[in-house]
């Protein structure tokens, strides 16, 4: 994309929210050279004679940022799981590439290389079509996603931008054990911290607890021992990496926290004394609540023991993350895109979600914005500030006022990468429709 010219523009006539203060009316966006030249009063410009959009009606707000995806995955419905989870039902080994809705879905599990890094690709794109401009990838497959990640920072392809956690380090057997780097020991736990980041990883992903997709794991239940947990955590603050730890009973989210963790990711199970500890430590909560989401909107496609499992800490995940927001805590916005039924480019979709659990729009935007690009380690993205990158979504209406007006893509005007039109380049569809009639 870097033989490309980008224009110069300017926005004006519409809404402006920075991704942190409240949005303000009557001012104007410079875009120049792939980032924010100058955010001011519209009188600033009168003289200007160069390109503008009129986006009266509109609001002009940051790229969205999704703090917890999975490239590898694409929310199918775990056909492909079935092996990987012990259930008894069989898809005769042809899950990985089944035919559905005419066309080869890929589950991911089983691709080549090759197949399996094109289409990490896609699914990126297919975020940045859907507004989100960055992304957190909470755990890919065999580090594929690292080439994709340095390919777009290269210029080679448009998309989102992309931090990696590389492999989940997981208990053997744990949670995630089928793409993640199964651990036991205190040095077991540093080498797998050191294998990751020899890799290329950002941060560091911890599985804490078990989690709904591994069958026989428990989500309350601590995997790993406290001398484990303090081994892992201490030795990715040491080397200078984020912990990001997927904990959702509340004993492995308390261990983890006093241990380093920089953002618990999902959280269950939240008891007010926890919720006082990681408001204390400044910790992030990822709500992922297009989990439970899903279990309730598309019960259906999952297998009645999963769906049991889903189902059963759906009320008690809200609620936890209703209790942190309400007490103060900070969220970045994340969803577990690729798991089944939540679809790369559908990602905003949280925002509504938060709001329904209780947050307060501009807080869900806050979250989806300038804190998420603070978790993520996104240096000047996540702001509509001078000198940031131009990473933008033009929404009709106010979201602020309406949530639907971002969390819903029928409202997307337009989105900018770099300062690049996404959808001038990429088109507004992706390379493949997702995979089954559950759409919103
Ligand atoms: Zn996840």
């Amino acid at each position: 994309m870097t033989d490309r010219q980008r224009d110069e523009k300017l926005f004006s006539g519409g809404r402006i929210f920075d991704g942190v203060n409240a949005p303000v009316d009557g001012h104007a966006l410079l875009m120049r050279d792939g980032r924010i030249a100058r955010v001011a009063p519209a009188s600033e410009f009168a003289g200007y004679a160069g390109l503008r959009e009129d986006i009266s009606g509109k609001t002009l707000l940051p790229g969205i940022i999704d703090s917890h995806v999975h490239l590898f995955l694409a929310g199918q419905i775990p056909f492909g799981f079935h092996m990987m989870l012990n259930e008894k039902d069989d898809c005769g080994g042809i899950c990985s590439m089944r035919l559905m809705n005419g066309r080869f879905s890929r589950n991911y599990i089983d691709l080549d290389q090759a197949d399996r890094t094109l289409a990490m690709l896609e699914n990126a794109q297919a975020n940045l079509r859907g507004g989100i401009t960055s992304v957190r990838d909470m755990c890919g497959r065999d580090f594929y996603e690292m080439k994709v990640r340095d390919a777009i920072d290269a210029g080679q392809h448009l998309g989102p931008s992309i931090v990696c956690a590389g492999k989940g380090i997981t208990i053997t057997g744990g949670h995630g054990w089928w793409s993640g780097l199964e651990a036991d020991g205190a040095d077991g736990m540093r080498r797998a911290v050191r294998e990751n980041i020899k890799a290329g990883s950002d941060f560091i992903k911890f599985v804490v607890t078990g989690g709904i997709l591994t069958m026989g794991t428990d989500p309350l239940r601590t995997a790993f021992t406290q001398e484990e947990i303090e081994a892992g955590i201490g030795e990715a603050r040491r080397l200078g990496k984020k912990a990001a730890v997927h904990a959702q009973g509340n004993d492995g989210i308390a261990r983890a926290i006093r241990a380093g963790a920089t953002s618990i990711e999902h959280g269950f199970e939240l008891r007010d004394e926890t919720i006082e500890e990681m408001i204390k430590l400044g910790v992030f909560l990822v709500p992922t609540l297009a989990i439970p989401d899903a279990f309730r909107e598309s019960g259906k496609g999952f297998s009645p023991a999963m769906r049991d499992k889903g189902l059963k800490f759906a009320e008690m995940h809200v609620d936890s993350v209703r209790r942190y927001y309400t007490a103060g805590g900070k969220l970045a916005m994340g969803t577990d895109t690729g798991f089944p039924y939540i679809y790369h480019g559908n990602n905003a979709r949280e925002l509504f979600l938060m709001c329904e659990a209780g947050v307060a729009p501009l807080d869900a935007l806050r979250a989806g914005t300038s804190s998420a690009a603070e978790l993520c380690g996104f240096a000047n993205r996540g702001r509509l500030a001078e000198g940031y990158w131009a990473d933008m979504l033009i929404v009709n209406g106010d979201p602020s006022a309406d949530i639907t007006r971002v969390s819903d893509r029928a409202h997307h005007h337009a989105v900018y990468k770099n300062g690049f039109d996404v959808h001038s380049r990429l088109g507004t569809e992706p390379a493949r429709p997702w995979p089954t009639p559950f759409s919103r």
